[in-house]
């Protein structure tokens, strides 16, 4: 076995909540058990395709099994970082979900580089084959919205072609399709494509095997084909989340798609800006995926998730982990795919009911081992909340008390967790917290003090004397100096 003994960190969590005596209706989830063998066999089997681990190098090199051992440990960390989780170089069930969800065939480790763009700006394409999921006008239709994603930005033309030869092929295929990299049925890889060049440079090709529905279930050929062309162009994969490029699939069913700023810097870093692009910035500019280091920052919730603190901002979330410096950013739905929505208001964890409760609105969600609870989202008003709160600003979770203090513009409310009920009405933010400006944004414990985020300012309160500690920028938590870019 090459991993050597793993201990998962979901498990390490459990392991100090299960000690706790107070057990909640329902009992303690059981610990779920670490990586299986099958999962240690498709790690390595997706570190070597998509990190370029090389487990046969080793008999050349008469490597031995702990070099090897550490090889893989630094592409799993390497892996773990693309993937904003915490680098621990370990095989956790979370490593092994996000290796599970679907995503590009193409590799995470290529450095395209400068020179992989195609020598004119006039391209041409064409669609063959027969395996087509919907009918061929519509593919046609789609195929040419696709192109036109990036054409908007870039100086560039995209032509389809009937006959003749064309530099960019598309097709769908299944399985073995002769090109080294066959597909793997449904789910998994959903498509690939070749970095430009003539022969099969330039290459589009879809996995048949999938659901190319745009339902609540299948994926959305659109989006999967806005991220292949841009490989066909020559762009690599981003480990920007917010980025079309990002290799996960990780889109809800309502999914706009949208090319973000870092999609848009490297096209017209390849060919130039197009003319449009002034116009279409001024009626719609591409997203900029929320940085650490921005002085304004600010959250929409923050919120502990056993050790790690978690920090939302729109569709993201950085996860703060104590063993390691690094907070990697990610998105919300790559932990937990189609449950929790974006652009949160509040969230809580409690550690002895074992669950994730999460704001958005005038809906709740509850979640337990990452898995949505049955009957949710619920509207607040089930907690005890009157009809004139339309939505929570930030929630605080007491341990030692076992209740939950709800913040709403300048009003906070106690709710008892055994009793599942609010006590009393409302009381004065500034009566409760003296210091603390109303509204707030966001709130959380963390190293004994009250942590609360309003605009771009974390203010960390003293509970005993009720009074501000310190003042200092919102992402203070978020070593944002200790990193190069
Ligand atoms: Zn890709
Ligand atoms: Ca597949």
């Amino acid at each position: 076995m090459l991993w050597g003994s793993v201990l998962p960190l979901l498990m390490l969590g459990l392991a100090v909540m299960v000690a706790r005596p107070l057990r909640p209706p329902g009992g303690p989830p059981q610990p779920r058990p670490g990586p299986s063998e099958a999962d240690r066999q498709f790690a390595e089997e997706y570190l070597r395709h998509f990190y370029g681990f090389q487990p046969e190098r080793r008999r050349r090199a008469a490597e031995s099994d702990e070099d090897q051992n550490s090889r893989l440990c630094d592409q799993l960390k390497r892996m773990q970082r693309f993937f904003g989780l915490p680098p621990s170089g370990e095989l956790t069930n979370e490593t092994v979900a996000v290796m599970r969800r679907p995503r590009c065939g193409l590799s995470d480790a290529e450095p395209f580089g400068d020179t992989m763009r195609w020598k004119t700006s006039t391209l041409s394409y064409r669609i063959v084959g027969r395996k087509l999921p919907i009918s061929a006008w519509k593919v046609r239709k789609l195929f040419k919205a696709a192109w036109e994603v990036w054409s908007n930005v870039a100086l560039m033309k995209l032509r389809k072609r009937r006959r003749r030869e064309a530099d960019i092929v598309i097709s769908f295929h299944s399985g073995d399709h002769e090109d080294g990299s066959p597909f793997d049925g449904s789910g998994g890889i959903l498509a690939h494509a070749f970095l430009p060049g003539s022969g099969i440079g330039g290459d589009v090709h879809f996995d048949a095997e999938e659901d190319w529905s745009f339902n609540s279930t299948g994926y959305s050929l659109f989006v999967v084909a806005v991220h292949e062309f841009g490989h066909a162009l020559g762009l690599p994969h981003s480990p920007d989340p917010g980025a079309v490029m990002y290799p996960a699939y990780n889109f809800a069913p309502d999914y706009e798609l949208q090319l973000s700023f870092r999609d848009v810097k490297d096209i017209q870093h390849l060919y130039g800006i197009s003319p449009n692009f002034a116009k279409l910035v001024l009626k719609n500019p591409p997203p900029r995926t929320p940085d650490k280091c921005d002085p304004d920052l600010s959250f929409d919730a923050v919120t502990e998730l056993q050790q790690e603190l978690l920090f939302f901002k729109d569709r993201f979330m950085w996860r703060k982990h104590p063993q390691f410096d690094e907070t990697g950013i990610t998105l919300i739905s790559s932990l937990w795919p189609d449950v929790v929505p974006s652009h949160l208001d509040a969230a809580y964890e409690n550690v002895e009911k074992y669950v994730n409760v999460f704001f958005k609105g005038d809906q709740y969600w509850v979640l337990r081992q990452l898995s949505l609870q049955e009957g949710f989202p619920r509207n607040i008003s089930a907690l005890g909340f009157p009809s004139r709160i339309k939505a929570v600003d930030a929630a605080l979770h007491f341990r030692e008390d076992r209740c939950t203090m709800f913040f709403t513009g300048n009003e906070c409310w106690r709710y008892n967790e055994q009793q599942e009920a609010m006590e009393g009405a409302a009381t004065l933010i500034g009566e409760q917290f003296p210091g603390i400006p109303t509204p707030i944004d966001a709130a959380v414990f963390h190293q004994g003090f009250v942590y609360f985020f309003k605009g771009n300012v974390l203010y960390k309160y003293n509970m005993e004397s009720k009074s501000v500690a310190s003042m200092s920028p919102t992402n203070e938590l978020l070593d944002c100096q200790k990193e190069s870019d």
